[in-house]
């Protein structure tokens, strides 16, 4: 005989907000109810390994829909439940579970629970109009419960006829979401949510050559000294269907003081215009959670791809409570630390390698530092750099010695380093670098102004950084520092409305006339308007004359007329190593340039 009964926790008005909540997350449901079969064998095993009971000799889940019959069934070969188990655990505790949810979900403003976890039984009523179970307990002289419960206010429960031990959950998908009962659609959220599910899973059985849909000894499981290289190419390619192969990886495995295993493999970066996500998924036992959950692992790995499981966290709280869990920020930290070894290890061990593949981490170490102090202080030697000379070396060697305070005041700045953006627009200067044997970074990937500009934060007494075209480096000029006024006026007079400053100097490469120099303050900030989309103020220019050049001195000489058509082609030639000139600039100097050209041919007859 059936009976009836009334659910006392008040679960009418659980459904519409469960559902609404949870809209675009409803396939969890299936995560759930088969992390209940795993978690009732997993007693199961324990019983007897205890001695309670004798094991099974092949422990299994299946999946089952049946489209015509509209129904989902999940069985497991587990430990079973007695009635009265059947009363305490579903109707009362599944059931409560659920409303301490919602009330947790609430607290948290709809969004607050990781992957939603911790729904539980309950969640089938998402999908459900109606439940089964069908079960027996792994007693002796146990007999088969059926309970069924549209989820709303009551419940039948009564004995039924079962073959073997286990819990069959029947579900009666309702009639808008049929799509659970498509196989493909099934074997989508198995593989999403169940591929590392420590018990074999079967979909729509048919025959015994049947192949199970997970993988019950994920690789990162193994003890990392057990697993071989191509193991860890095909896990990447399975897990992220990336027929890319991984640069490296990191085999996290950790068992105390807390628990922490997984992999975390550096991908090969395809374009370096942007920061490029990555995928990191999170698992608790091997059940995934979701994707990318800031509040445990720091946000700069994100840029990777990889799985972590860490039994220990606890996800049925909210977000915000995680963020300030001690445990979690101790796993991100294990984590972060664990990262910056790895890349330490290959620094001191395998440069070559790690040059290599620096390509594609820099923008990883810089994001990482950039976010993650800890992590910068790891890893600060380890930053290199391609100089002018194309070949690397650690920013740290362009650091100068601590300026004291008082040096400080009495105006000495930290150690200049010079860097290029564009190795092209910026040739001229290059040269005379290279020339004057001086040397400079590049500097060309998107993120680099960044970092620089935190690198200067961080080390405010050791280092600068100025573009190559910011000033005029000491060991490009002579000693001598006297102005050569002349120049100074000639030049001024003529580039009168142009706003730009004039100096001089003696440049030791006598064949440069002049260089355009930029403020390396105003230009930053320009970049930093035009990067949050505010107006860009004029630049600050200076023109350098280069007194030491001869065809500069032999202007001096000149009548009024070259002169000034001198100074303004000597102005543009070194405006244009600096950057295009602008259309105005270009009529100005071509209409210069051929009158000059005339003057000189009609001279020459
Ligand atoms: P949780 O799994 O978080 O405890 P659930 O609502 O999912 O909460 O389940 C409530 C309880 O019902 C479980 O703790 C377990 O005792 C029991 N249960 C659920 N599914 C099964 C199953 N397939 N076999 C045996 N017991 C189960």
């Amino acid at each position: 005989m059936e009976k009836q009964g009334k659910i006392r926790i008040s679960s009418e008005n659980m459904m519409p907000i469960i559902k609404k909540w949870l809209y675009s997350e409803k396939d969890i449901f299936l995560r759930e109810i088969v992390a209940n079969a795993s978690d009732a064998i997993t007693k199961h095993k324990k019983l007897a390994d205890l001695g309670d009971t004798t094991a099974e000799e092949k422990y299994r889940i299946t999946v089952t829909a049946d489209e015509k019959a509209g129904t989902l069934t999940v069985e497991d070969n587990g430990i079973g439940m007695t009635e009265e188990e059947v009363e305490k655990y579903i109707t009362q505790i599944a059931f409560s579970g659920a409303a301490d949810f919602v009330e947790k979900y609430e607290k948290a403003g709809g969004d607050g629970i990781i992957g939603h976890f911790g729904l539980g039984f309950y969640s089938a009523y998402m999908v459900s109009e109606n439940v089964e179970i069908y079960t027996k307990s792994y007693k002796e002289g146990a007999e088969g419960v059926h309970w069924a419960s549209d989820g709303n206010s009551t419940y039948t429960i009564g004995p039924c006829e079962k073959e073997g031990r286990g819990t069959k959950v029947v579900m009666h998908i309702a009639k808008e979401e049929t799509e659970f009962l498509h196989e493909s659609e099934l074997r989508r959220l198995l593989n999403k949510y169940c591929s590392f599910m420590p018990y074999e899973i079967y979909l729509d059985p048919k025959g015994d050559d049947d192949k199970p849909i997970n993988t019950t000894e994920p690789l990162y499981l193994k003890q990392p000294k057990e697993c071989t290289e191509e193991e860890y190419k095909t896990f990447y390619r399975d897990t992220f269907s990336d027929f890319n192969e991984p640069l490296f990886w990191i085999h996290l495995n950790m068992d105390y003081p807390f628990r922490v295993k997984g992999i975390l493999y550096f991908p090969k970066v395809k374009k370096q215009v942007e920061l490029e996500r990555g995928q990191v998924k999170l698992y608790c036992n091997q059940v995934y959670i979701a994707d990318n959950i800031k509040e445990v692992i720091p946000e700069f790995l994100m840029l990777l791809n990889g799985v972590i499981d860490c039994p220990d966290i606890p996800l049925n709280v909210s977000r915000s409570f995680l963020q300030n869990d001690r445990q979690v920020q101790k796993i991100a930290a294990h984590i972060t630390k664990k990262v910056a070894d790895k890349l330490t290890e290959l620094y001191r061990n395998d440069r070559e390698k790690y040059e290599n593949v620096w390509p594609d981490i820099s923008t990883f170490v810089k994001f990482g530092c950039i976010k993650d102090e800890e992590f910068y202080q790891k890893v600060k030697d380890i930053i290199i750099y391609k100089n002018i000379s194309d070949e690397y070396r650690s920013l740290e060697s362009y650091f100068g010695e601590e300026v004291s305070d008082e040096d400080a005041k009495a105006g000495k700045e930290p150690q200049a380093a010079y860097y290029v953006s564009d190795m092209n627009k910026q040739a001229q200067y290059i040269k005379m670098f290279k020339d004057a044997g001086l040397d400079a970074i590049v500097c060309d990937t998107y993120i680099d102004p960044h970092f620089i500009s935190y690198i200067e934060y961080k080390n405010p007494k050791r280092v600068r950084f100025l573009r190559i075209d910011a000033d005029v480096a000491g060991a490009l000029k002579d000693a001598d520092g006297r102005e050569d006024q002349e120049l100074i006026d000639l030049f001024s007079k003529v580039l009168e409305g142009k706003n730009v400053k004039v100096k001089t100097e003696k440049l030791k490469n006598t064949a440069v006339p002049a260089i355009v120099n930029a403020s390396e303050f105003m230009r930053r900030m320009n970049e930093m308007n035009r990067f949050y989309q505010m107006g860009a103020s004029p630049e600050d220019l200076t023109l350098v004359v280069n007194a030491a050049c001869p065809a500069v001195q032999a202007l001096k000489e000149a009548n009024e007329t070259l002169k000034s058509a001198g100074a303004m082609q000597i102005y543009y030639l070194a405006l244009m190593n600096f950057r295009q000139l602008t259309a105005e600039e270009t009529t100005d100097f071509v209409t210069g340039y051929t009158e000059m050209l005339l003057r000189s041919i009609k001279e020459g007859k």
